[in-house]
């Protein structure tokens, strides 16, 4: 799909109830692909010029979100932390938290698995700043309330 074309999606802010509610984990069984909602959080991820986006941010109780950085472009389905290596504390910004900045304690490396939007798994090893947000969207994903 040619992501020009796309609508974007609002994203929510604080006190949004959506931003508290845990996502329910996605089921493929049924041969669902989930290709446009990745296109679409993608397309609202690059014009808020975030690093990730999780899509219950955008109104969606769905457990995906997008990253974008220098190297990787990718959505997440159902993401998991298999391993983790070193601390770091970060001082971390949130689209949906825009008057907050937080200092978190984060992985400074992790191993993710997740599914692409056809339910096919793999795994990516991410560090910098793309492991920090990845973390980051999984506690939203999680229904945490970022500012603790
Ligand atoms: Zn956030």
């Amino acid at each position: 799909m040619d992501v020009n074309y796309l609508p974007v999606l609002r994203i929510r802010q604080y006190p949004d109830s959506i931003l508290y509610q845990r996502t329910p984990i996605l089921c493929f069984t049924k041969g669902e692909a989930y290709a446009d909602i990745a296109d679409i959080l993608s397309k609202t991820l690059l014009l808020a010029k975030g690093i990730t986006l999780s899509a219950n941010q955008c109104g969606l109780p769905i457990r995906c979100f997008a990253l974008r950085d220098k190297l990787i472009r990718k959505v997440f389905f159902n993401p998991e932390i298999i391993e983790m290596h070193g601390t770091i504390e970060h001082v971390e910004k949130c689209l949906s938290y825009p008057k907050h900045s937080v200092i978190k304690s984060r992985h400074k490396e992790i191993f993710l698995k997740a599914e692409d939007p056809y339910g096919v798994e793999f795994g990516m090893e991410l560090s910098g700043k793309a492991s920090i947000y990845a973390q980051h969207s999984i506690d939203h994903l999680l229904g945490k309330d970022l500012r603790k």
